[in-house]
Order: structure tokens, then C-alpha cells, then sequence
């Protein structure tokens, strides 16, 4: 009997994700054993080509990891869609944007401006951009276009099965793979992770304060973290109480406070706010300066609290609206 074939695939991500798949060391060959991998272009040449020649839903299942940011990534998530039966997003960058999705905080025009001129470690007299379309010699080439909104993959086709993480743990992605194979699957639209948050793995979770008055917050670098002490006891944000489980509490584990790659539980809309209403309704101060003063502990709230989920979230993206006068001229905030 033919095995399943299945696909991974990345977009706008990091390679951590694919770094899990090899992270699975000697398992791997156990996945090998049950399927085929016949497209996975981090470890194998394929062309679009090649993928586009498959039949319409020949492949099982294709993981695909990453946010959705270009035309290019735009296309392949819609051929994959074609082509798979399962389309599994996998890790946060494809299930809630990850940290591409914190490009949504500014116009594309800006990003490009600071990426290509302004960074310190950039040199570019010319203030060259990348150019959707070069020609030379009659020949023409072309480069995907760039978004203005970082999207996950549900944004942009229908998921089968959501696999968290930044990245997903070999653990998750194993049981995952096993729920595939054996078609014991549990109902479209499912979290492949555990439905329960952090605190209740996390081995600090008896010292979690029940009742907690924040004078001030302090960023990891800025402690000497007690490793065993529930990280808001030591007044140092963690997103553990917003976040779902399933990481094995890797952050905890290693002194660090949880940043929320998991993405929120079904009972939770928007993580960050969850976690903001959480901890500002425990702040001490009363007053508009006492208030403004412990929160200055947190310089970058869309980081700490949206750092996976922004283009996933209430919020999703900064809209500016054309000033005055401006009318009809366009701001560079369409979605593509
Ligand atoms: Fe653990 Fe963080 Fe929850 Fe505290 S808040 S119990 S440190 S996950």
C-alpha cells in the first residue's frame, strides 16, 4: 500500500520550525517509515513547477509554517490549499503571525525606508530598494511583492488543524503527526496542544500570587530571578496565565518568563489583552502618575503581550488614516 505523502512548507518564518522536524532525531526515521516527504524545499530541491504538476489533493497533509507577507507566499498557500487534504498551520508564525506579524505596527513604506536606508548596519548610497520587476538585456525578472499587512495562513485559506509554538516542540509535532496518521483526529478548527494554560504545568505555579499588588515591573535583565519563584511573585511579566500549554514549560524551566508562543486557550479572543486586563487591574497605584510610573517597567507593551499574536489579534494591524488635506492621495496602508 502506497504511504501517505505529506509536504512542509515555509513562508515568511525563520527556519525554527524546520529546525523542530530535524529536532525530532531518531524519530524521524519513524515518520520516514510512514510517509513520504515529497515536497519540502528547506532540505529538497523543488521547483513551483514540480508542485504545481501534483494532482489536487495528493498530498495528505502539508505543515505549513510562517506568516503570510508577499504574493509569492500568498500563492503557495492557495496551491498547498489545492493540494493538500490536511493543511495543518504550524507555529505561531502561521497560526497567529508570530513575530512577523509585529511588522504590522507600521506602513510598509516605513519598514523598507529603515531596512534598506536607515539601519545602522546599512550602507546604501543609492538609497536602492528591491524592485518588484528588473530588466536587463531584454530579459525581464520578477520579485514577489511585499505586503502591507502580515496575515496568518486562516487569513488567507481555510486550516484543517493548528500546531503552536515558536517553534512547535518535537513532542507536539510528534503526537501531532501520530493523530494524522492514525485518523484519529479530533474536530477541524483544533488546536493540536493541550487546552489548559501554562501556570497549570508550570512547576513555579504553587508561588503564584492570588492576590498581588504590583508597585513595579522589571525585565528579565534588570533581576537576579529567584529559579523557582512564580515569575509575577518577583513582579517580571509572564504571559504563562494566558498562554496555553503543551511547551513542556521550556521558559520556566530555564529561569525565563514565559513570552507566550503557544498563543492564547479556546476560552481566551486576544492574549495580550487578557494578560494587560490581568496584570493593570493588579497595579497599586491609583493615581494617572502612579499608574504611568510602574508601567514605565514595560517599555514595549505590543511586544511583551502581542509578541506571537498581533496579526491574530483584536488590534491586528495600525491603520493611519490619510490627514487632512490628503484626501484621495492613498497612505500606503492597503492590505497588499
Ligand atoms: Fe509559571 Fe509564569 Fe504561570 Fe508563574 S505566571 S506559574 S511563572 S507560567
Amino acid at each position: 500500500m502506497p504511504k501517505p505523502k505529506i509536504g512542509i512548507y515555509w513562508c515568511a518564518s525563520c527556519g525554527g520550525c524546520e529546525e523542530t522536524v530535524v529536532d525530532l532525531a531518531e524519530d524521524i526515521l519513524g515518520v520516514v517509515e510512514a510517509v513520504d516527504i515529497v515536497l519540502w524545499p528547506v532540505a529538497m530541491d523543488f521547483k513551483y513547477s514540480d508542485v504545481k504538476a501534483m494532482p489536487d489533493k495528493s498530498l495528505y497533509a502539508v505543515l505549513l509554517n510562517g506568516a503570510i507577507r508577499s504574493t509569492e507566499q500568498e500563492e503557495m498557500a492557495h496551491l498547498l490549499r489545492r493540494k493538500a487534504q490536511y493543511l495543518i498551520a504550524y507555529g505561531s508564525c502561521a497560526v497567529t503571525g508570530g513575530i512577523p506579524g509585529l511588522a504590522n505596527q507600521f506602513p510598509k513604506d516605513q519598514l523598507l525606508k529603515y531596512v534598506y536606508e536607515e539601519a545602522p548596519s546599512m550602507v546604501n548610497e543609492n538609497q536602492v530598494h528591491p524592485q518588484t520587476k528588473f530588466s536587463e538585456n531584454g530579459r525581464e525578472v520578477y520579485l514577489p511583492e511585499l505586503w502591507n499587512v502580515v496575515r496568518t495562513l486562516d487569513q488567507v485559506v481555510d486550516v484543517d488543524f493548528y500546531i503552536p509554538g515558536c517553534p512547535p516542540t518535537p513532542n507536539i509535532t510528534k503526537e501531532a503527526l501520530g493523530a494524522l496518521l492514525s485518523g484519529k483526529l479530533p474536530p477541524k478548527g483544533s488546536v493540536l496542544a493541550p487546552d489548559k494554560a501554562l501556570c497549570g504545568e508550570c512547576p513555579r505555579r504553587d508561588s503564584k500570587p492570588t492576590d498581588v499588588a504590583f508597585t513595579e515591573f522589571k525585565r528579565p535583565h534588570e533581576k537576579l530571578l529567584d529559579p523557582e519563584t512564580c515569575f509575577l511573585t518577583q513582579g517580571v511579566v509572564c504571559m504563562g496565565p494566558a498562554t496555553r500549554s503543551g511547551c513542556g514549560s521550556q521558559c520556566p524551566e530555564g529561569n525565563m518568563p514565559c513570552t507566550g508562543c503557544f498563543g492564547p486557550t479556546s476560552r481566551v479572543r486576544d492574549q495580550g489583552a487578557k494578560i494587560l486586563s490581568s496584570l493593570c487591574a493588579n497595579v497599586q497605584a491609583q493615581d494617572e502618575a502612579g499608574i504611568q510610573e510602574t508601567l514605565q517597567g514595560i517599555p514595549d507593551p505590543v511586544g511583551t503581550f502581542y509578541r506571537y499574536g498581533l496579526a491574530n489579534s483584536i488590534l491586528r494591524r495600525r491603520v493611519d488614516l490619510p490627514l487632512a488635506g490628503s484626501a484621495g492621495k492613498g497612505n500606503g496602508n492597503g492590505n497588499h
